[in-house]
């Protein structure tokens, strides 16, 4: 059967589209569950994409626009419909370019997916799982009457600023900058405010907004600054193990944007902050070894859902604030530690501090 055309975008471009499945084995190789994927779960890839492009070209707008790519599914040869990842590229044509993402982009999905199953009973706890993704071209479907659901929050258009990062004073590199990632700058009075804030209530988790701009550099390059943190108190609930951001939170944020529009243009909610207020363990030394720092400064699965929900352009990133004074002993630093997406995976990440 030959590929439809989409007519929105002349005749050159095929755009065959694709079911994708995510199935879930037990340990003996029999299916445990199977789960559609919808549009939904390739808008963080999606964005990536963009992202990416936007870093490489020159332009101070910055509008993703999802409808403009095509996900197409990498077969394991000769074992289709099984794929080892799939591939995000622009369906107009206009650019050749694609990013390739491996089955790695669903771990998180994977893991919702068996905590519903555990709680359902379906699995034991502590069972071991493997999954595997699968696709099947859709050409009947695509003539099918069922509308493309289109989720998510509406295409905020960001607007990018020119400056050298130079202007921002000498910056102090924490956790070791990644060269291939975009850098964030942060201001060193936040690094205080918050870390502050979350040792004031070590009994419960705290958290709030970052706040900052997108620059680019004389040279083209792209980089963040995180220049202004909102405290989230009194707009969001929270206790020992979890902190709810709320509509009002954002509201206050939003607030707090337009009060300060005139002097600071073009900023924005560029991630979220929180405590993460969780003890050593009993026996720790005195300066923490790695392990058990990463018992600390995790993302959680619902970190995770946070960020996919709230914070999902690949530029954000969340705080992961600790309160016990002997973490930046093992850390050599505040007791902070940055995690940002990578290809639609939340991981930690290296930053630069700088002095204002
Ligand atoms: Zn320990
Ligand atoms: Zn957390």
């Amino acid at each position: 059967m030959p590929a439809t055309q989409d007519s929105s975008v002349g005749n050159a471009t095929a755009t065959r589209r694709y079911r994708f499945y995510l199935n879930l084995n037990d340990a003996k190789g029999s299916l445990v569950s199977r789960t559609r994927l919808t549009d939904a779960d390739f808008r963080l890839a999606q964005l990536a994409f963009q992202f990416e492009r936007l870093r490489r070209d020159a332009s101070f707008t910055y509008c993703a626009d999802l409808h403009a790519t095509q996900i197409v599914p990498h077969f394991a040869d000769a074992l289709q419909p099984s794929c080892v990842g799939f591939d995000v590229s622009d369906r107009t044509g206009s650019d050749e370019s694609s990013i390739t993402f491996d089955n790695d982009y669903f771990q998180h999905r994977v893991l919702s997916i068996a905590a519903t199953l555990q709680r359902e009973g379906k699995v034991a706890i502590g069972a071991s799982l493997a999954y595997f993704l699968e696709a099947h071209a859709d050409d009947e479907e695509r003539q099918s009457s069922t509308p493309e659901i289109k989720i998510g929050t509406p295409r905020a258009l960001i607007s990018i600023g020119e400056r050298a990062r130079a202007d921002w004073g000498a910056s102090e590199p924490w956790d070791s900058p990644s060269a291939d990632q975009m850098p964030m700058l942060l201001s060193r009075r936040v690094i205080d405010e918050i870390v502050a804030e979350a040792a004031a209530t070590p009994e419960r988790e705290i958290g709030g907004l970052l706040i900052g701009r997108l620059w680019r550099e004389p040279t083209g390059d792209l980089y963040g600054v995180i220049t202004a943190a909102v405290s989230g108190a009194s707009t969001m609930t929270g206790d020992a193990v979890s902190v709810t951001f709320t509509p009002e939170t954002l509201r206050k944020g939003r607030t707090f944007l337009a009060s300060r529009s005139a002097d600071h243009p073009g900023e924005q909610i560029l991630g979220q902050y929180h405590s993460h207020p969780h003890g050593l363990c009993q026996d720790c030394p005195l300066i923490p070894p790695p392990e058990c720092l990463d018992k600390i400064f995790f993302a959680s699965l619902q970190d995770h859902h946070l960020m996919s929900s709230t914070f999902d352009q690949p530029f954000m990133v969340g705080l992961v604030v600790g309160v016990e004074p002997r973490l930046a002993q093992g850390l050599g630093h505040a007791p902070i530690r940055m995690f940002g997406w990578q290809r639609g995976v939340l991981k930690p990440r290296g930053f630069d501090v700088v002095d204002r």
